[in-house]
């Protein structure tokens, strides 16, 4: 399989198929944290990086020789290897999906391109998005998300609020939180500002626990992870 991975048991989606929408870590962030290593295609302009036609052909027999654990799926979720939005045609498999199989889509996104209105209008038909936002100001975001040089948080924070009034399905809001690049409390009180006013349904706050593309990326112990929660108020969870 060149496009699909799992069914993974997952703590936040139960039994999820992954789908991968773009070349292995083809991205438009660059993020320290990330697990899958470096990024190898910076890119910012969203294409057909893979034909959804070569997606869908895969799902669909993957779909037939797997009755069992098809029947079991909670949700079919695009994420992977890389930023599933630069897809241009994203939307448009979300409804073809739909089509074969009535089952919930996640987009696990890093947000990177909602400023387009285009991006968003294809979310719409997701059934939950899953969007990161690490950082508060221009100079964290370079230092955790090293993002394509075409974007500026302010965007990126700018697409979340219009995105999420715009969405009537589940939006949850995940950080990643890294000792020592974006857990000072001052930074976390700015992000608690912009988190008010995007207006997620959850706030999901993790910190790395497997391998990271730079060394020394380090999570942030239990006592200051509970510390933000309570900064970021009552839709924060430690996932
Ligand atoms: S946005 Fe995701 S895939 Fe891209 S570099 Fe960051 S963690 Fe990795």
């Amino acid at each position: 399989m060149k496009y699909i991975y799992g069914p993974v048991p997952s703590r936040r989606l139960g039994l999820s198929l992954g789908l991968t929408l773009t070349p292995y870590k083809t991205c438009t962030f660059d993020c320290i944290y990330c697990q899958l290593g470096k990024t190898t295609v910076s890119a910012i302009q969203p294409q057909e990086y893979i034909p959804i036609k070569e997606i869908l052909d895969e799902l669909k027999s993957w779909l037939a020789n797997n009755p069992e654990q098809t029947r079991q799926l909670n949700y079919i979720t695009f994420s992977g290897s890389g930023e599933p939005t630069l897809n241009v045609k994203f939307g448009e498999l979300i409804s073809e999906i739909k089509k074969i199989m009535p089952v919930p889509v996640p987009v696990i996104s890093n947000a990177s391109l909602l400023d387009k209105p285009e991006v968003r209008q294809a979310l719409l038909g997701a059934d939950l998005i899953v969007p990161s936002l690490d950082a508060a100001s221009p100079e964290v975001f370079r230092k955790i998300d090293r993002p394509h040089e075409g974007i500026k948080v302010e965007d990126v924070i700018e697409g979340l609020v219009s995105l999420r009034r715009q969405f009537r399905g589940k939006f949850w809001l995940e950080v990643m939180l890294v000792k020592g690049i974006n857990d000072d409390l001052r930074h976390i009180k700015k992000l608690k500002e912009v988190i008010d006013r995007i207006n997620p349904d959850k706030v999901q706050l993790n910190s790395p626990v497997r391998t990271t593309a730079e060394p020394n990326v380090l999570p942030v112990d239990k006592v200051k992870l509970n510390k933000i929660k309570e900064i970021l108020g009552d839709k924060a969870e430690i996932v």
